[in-house]
């Protein structure tokens, strides 16, 4: 069967089910024929990945269809999936719930690295995953290993919050590498042969977690600044600020041109209750904008010879 053949995918009794001109493909196959594929070039994989969490079915099929199946059947004990009731082979594709809880582990390993250096939105966080037994505290979050369904919940006791973050980013990345084998190839350059290393990711999934790896690393993780989407996503240059555009598409991130359309809004409303000569501190108020920007909106309008605030 030919990759190309594969366009659309559909979610049927919690199964992500491939589909080929219209009719259900075995998973095996799919993966077969993206066997020797290059795995997606894109960076920002593991924070499309992430996006999923939400459990939104179109944005799932969507996920799917621009980057193929993450490779349930290569890690899967079929007969313990099925005795387990989350694999039935006579519906074969990959459960919808295995796909959630990987995502929301790439989510959680994203969001905590992101937000390293921010001390308060950290402890939030850190707090929300604390649990308090005989006073002894503890932080739970749980932990998916590559092909397991059925997640376990670790605990770890506090240190401080950014020991504790990186602790947990460790431990839920480390039970999720196992699959890429490093191997050498030889390659001709323009000076003659020499060795060349290459990772090889044997699934989707293997290939997210190391890419997830490497940005978690060398600390590549950031926030988006659209204060409605405020998920994490890998930056691939420094003054990136905002999630960038889904592979392949082209142009500027949405994310970025949506806060712009709302900031002109409320800098338009601003301006006019500004005119009205309400004082700056009530407009940061009522449109829930900090007063240092609704400030600088009325001082560079014709405001002058009034307070702005
Ligand atoms: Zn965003």
């Amino acid at each position: 069967m030919d990759k190309d053949e594969l366009g659309e995918c559909q979610i049927r009794d919690g199964v992500i089910v491939p589909l080929s001109k219209g009719r259900p493909v075995h998973p095996l196959l799919v993966l077969e024929a993206a066997k020797d594929l290059p795995r997606p070039a894109d960076p920002d994989l593991p924070s499309a990945f992430a996006k999923l969490a939400d459990g939104d079915e179109s944005a799932i099929c969507d996920f799917f269809v621009r980057y193929g199946l993450l490779g349930f059947m290569h890690y899967v004990d079929v007969q313990e999936a099925e005795r387990r009731g989350v694999y039935d082979p006579k519906k074969p594709g990959e459960p919808v719930r295995w796909v959630l809880t990987h995502s929301k582990n790439v989510e959680m390993i994203l969001r905590l690295v992101a937000e390293l250096d921010h001390p308060t939105e950290l402890k939030k966080i850190i707090c929300s995953m604390t649990v308090s037994e005989s006073g002894v505290a503890s932080v739970e979050w749980r932990a998916p290993r590559r092909g397991t369904c059925a997640v376990s919940t670790v605990s770890e006791h506090v240190g401080d919050c950014r020991s504790t973050a990186v602790t947990i980013a460790a431990n839920a990345l480390r039970q999720n590498l196992g699959g890429t084998q490093r191997s050498v190839s030889t390659q001709k350059t323009d000076d003659g042969w020499r060795l060349k290393t290459e990772f090889i990711p044997r699934t989707l999934l293997d290939w997210i977690y190391w890419l997830l790896a490497d940005a978690v690393t060398a600390q590549r993780v950031r926030i988006c600044a659209n204060a409605r989407c405020k998920r994490p996503f890998i930056v691939t240059h420094e003054r990136e600020t905002y999630c960038p555009p889904a592979w392949g598409m082209k142009g500027v991130s949405p994310c970025m041109n949506r806060d712009k359309v709302r900031r002109a809004r409320k800098k338009r409303s601003a301006l006019g209750l500004g005119r009205k000569g309400i004082r700056a501190k009530v407009i940061a108020r009522r449109l829930g904008e900090d007063l240092a920007t609704v400030r600088g909106w009325l001082r560079r309008r014709s405001f002058r010879g009034r307070r702005p605030g």
